[in-house]
């Protein structure tokens, strides 16, 4: 028998605001453990929480931008349980009335458009950290993270397969990214993800019991972790057995994700309306304000660079994975307008630059306009594309100008067709042999004297004229 997965996400941004989500507290990362607090935070008697209104703006974002419909009126709940690291005994969150809902995004898989739908997206708060000795029976809690402020946006069960939920998950990244709202650094834990997976039979519409799986902390992990899950489930389906409704921990270091508890339903948590804070009610005026100020996103733009720059998709998907790369391509597209050829450098010399000496394109070592100034110097015979490679090396490791560089290492492509001839004469008389095998029939010797010729200029020789001159030659 042959099966489907049915695959939903639950996704925490951590967002970049400056202060906690009820209190003044710094939401700074890697200050010393509870230096971050404040009464509120730590949950004391009688304190009142104050929702931070730039919480509210960066949630009326994302949800513009993953097409969610904003709620006039939304409310707070507590969501009550009970461990170390949660001080006050609840979490303030979004229950009945969350601020948004009924969204959608588009992934794209090995050119297959789908439509992954959102149920919905609301605020609650981060708990504290718990930090455990691994050689004495202590934890230690560090509150600092309590009361940071944390959006979930729950996806509809539409992914069918580790990949699609891969792309989805790269997709809600690159948005968060484009709005400048969370740093969406999954290893850092500003970027969570939680997976609900559940396999049936290929071509059934009822959905199996699925079980949940936490603790995946980078993109490798989430691709890695459902598919061993997809593939266990399947196992207890076919041994007879009974797929067990349950949260399982991803353990990233043995490849497989063991049982940590029964899943517990939503009446577990006793959740209702807390009665500290007043109902959120947002005026369209403030919507329609955000709405005015989003930036371009990351499909508009991707569909801008097909069509105005003639890229492929491909291409396009790439450069626009993130802002600041696509900015770097139209700063540089603006300065050589060959959109085709900046891109292929971009995604070859230049990610590859930046992929081994782990930089970001922010970081990059080699500016628009130096890059722009090596592809005109290709483009006016200067130097062959081969050098070119050579020359932006050499940008990337020292900063020097190309023009520069071609200077001072003698690297100036020769044109010249007078200096290429006398080589060439040189070279066919010192191979008598292989030139009166060309001239009998044996063509493939060209290919030998190209090399000879090559190697006698330093790799400088345009090779366009040295075919020209070679042939001309060889026929004379
Ligand atoms: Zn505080």
């Amino acid at each position: 028998m042959t099966y489907e997965a049915i695959i939903g996400l639950e996704v925490h941004a951590q967002l970049l605001t400056k202060t906690k989500i009820f209190c003044g507290c710094s939401t700074e990362f890697g200050a010393p453990p509870n230096t971050h607090t404040c009464p509120v935070c730590l949950g004391m008697p009688g304190v009142l929480p104050v929702l931070n209104r730039k919480v509210v703006d960066y949630t009326i974002r994302m949800a513009l931008a993953t097409n969610c419909t904003i709620a006039r009126e939304s409310r707070f709940a507590r969501k009550n349980y009970f461990y170390p690291d949660l001080p006050k005994g609840y979490q303030i969150s979004q229950y009945e009335l969350p601020i948004a809902e009924h969204g959608h995004v588009f992934i794209e898989v090995n050119g297959k458009r789908s439509r992954i739908g959102i149920t919905r997206i609301h605020m609650e708060e981060d708990a504290g950290k718990l930090i455990h000795y691994p050689y004495r029976p202590v934890s230690v809690v560090d509150f600092n993270r309590t009361g940071v402020p944390l959006i979930e946006i729950v996806s509809e069960p539409d992914m069918r397969t580790p990949e699609e939920a891969g792309a989805y998950l790269r997709q809600l990244r690159a948005i968060l990214r484009y709005l400048e709202i969370c740093d969406g650094n999954m290893e850092e834990g500003s970027f969570r993800c939680d997976a609900n997976v559940s396999v049936r039979p290929a071509g059934t519409n009822t959905f199996g019991t699925r079980t949940e799986l936490k603790n995946i902390n980078s993109f490798k992990h989430v691709e890695n972790a459902l598919a061993y899950e997809i593939r266990r489930q399947e196992a207890v389906i076919e041994d007879g057995g009974k797929v067990v409704q349950e949260t399982r921990l991803w353990d990233p270091a043995k490849g497989v994700s063991v049982s940590m508890r029964g899943k517990e339903e939503a009446h577990d948590y006793r959740y209702f309306p807390d009665p500290d804070l007043l109902p959120l009610v947002i005026d369209e005026g403030w919507v329609e304000e955000i709405r005015s100020t989003l930036p371009e996103l990351p499909d508009a733009k991707k569909a801008r660079f097909i069509q105005d720059y003639g890229l492929p998709s491909y291409d396009a998907g790439v450069l626009t994975s993130s802002r600041a790369l696509a900015d770097y391509f139209e700063a540089c597209a603006k300065l050589f307008p060959e959109p085709k050829t900046v891109s292929n450098w971009i995604m070859g010399s230049l990610l590859a630059i930046l992929k081994a000496e782990n930089r970001t394109i922010e970081e990059s070592p080699v500016s628009p306009e130096r890059l722009a100034e090596l592809l005109r110097l290709i483009d006016s015979g200067v130097i062959s594309g081969k050098i070119a490679k050579t020359v932006f090396d050499e940008v990337a490791s020292s900063g020097k100008a190309p023009e520069t560089i071609i200077r001072e290492k003698g690297l100036v492509q020769i044109t010249d067709a007078k200096a290429i001839t006398e080589v060439v004469k040189r070279v066919l008389t010192e191979h008598p042999k292989e030139v009166s095998a060309y001239r009998g029939g044996k063509t493939k010797v060209f290919g030998f004297f190209v090399g000879q010729v090559m190697k006698a200029t330093g790799g400088n020789a345009n090779p366009k004229t040295v075919n020209e001159i070679l042939k001309g030659m060889l026929q004379g």
